[in-house]
């Protein structure tokens, strides 16, 4: 399995770092995990190529790009159809009232939209995703991915509450959100994560390999990586615009 990191920058984007995206390959099969703005355009293969998409939650940092999508995919000679999207109900409901796009329109053609939550495992070509609910302030899921016995779990936004670890229990690849440094309890928000939270969790769990995301642009990222490291006790990867990891 292939993660492409489209971008991974926390809460919004800067220039040449889009927020949070992912292009996941498996053989002939590719998945557009998380549509934050910046990643339509910094998909590093043709979008047409792109077999699903996967969205974590409602937050503009994770969907923004649907818009993106819709309008590249459907306003063009010969449209797509019937593109599936995964995602919580509530970033359907979100993307269809602002679009004002209801049942038998084109967004409904556009997409073929399925809800997921925990517990919901589905199949996307050579990929399988399964789906848990995580510590965040909207509906959000957590999404573990395997393809040829290795596995990957990555988790969207999330505070360290919940039972959403035990999905992520053993993965080869942690991909997990730093939102913050310092210490946990100075947090200004509890649903999201430290590094050093991120670092015990992936510990924790039996990560093989912690790689940090959604790490602010106003942080030093080398100090997240570093808070990161000291609770994991091993090297840890930052996830980077541009840059590819194998799982
Ligand atoms: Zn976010």
């Amino acid at each position: 399995m292939r993660v492409d990191v489209v971008g991974a920058s926390g809460t919004f984007p800067v220039p040449g770092r889009p927020a949070s995206g992912y292009l996941i390959t498996q053989g002939e099969t590719r998945v557009w995990c998380d549509a934050g703005p910046g990643t339509f355009m910094g998909l590093p293969v043709d979008s047409d190529m792109v077999d699903a998409v996967v969205v974590s939650h409602q937050h503009p940092d994770h969907c923004a790009d649907l818009f993106a999508a819709f309008h590249a995919w459907h306003y063009r000679p010969e449209p797509r159809n019937g593109v599936p999207l995964y995602a919580p109900e509530a970033v359907w409901e979100r993307i269809s009232e602002f679009l004002e796009k209801g049942p038998g329109s084109e967004l409904y053609d556009l997409f073929d939209f399925n809800p997921v939550w925990t517990g919901d495992e589905i199949t996307i070509g050579e990929l399988e995703v399964r789906f848990t609910e995580m510590d965040h302030s909207v509906p959000t899921v957590g999404s573990r991915w395997e393809a040829n016995n290795r596995t990957m779990f990555f988790t969207g936004d999330t505070g360290p509450d919940g039972d959403w670890r035990e999905l992520a229990r053993d993965v080869d690849v942690m991909l997990c959100e730093a939102s913050y440094q310092g210490a946990p309890e100075d947090k200004a928000y509890s649903h999201h994560l430290t590094a050093s939270e991120a670092g015990e969790i992936a510990r924790e769990v039996g990560a093989g390999r912690l790689v940090l995301t959604h790490i602010p642009p106003y942080y030093d990222v080398a100090k997240s990586v570093h808070e990161a490291e000291l609770a994991f006790d091993r090297p840890v990867t930052l996830a980077t615009p541009g840059a590819h990891f194998d799982v």
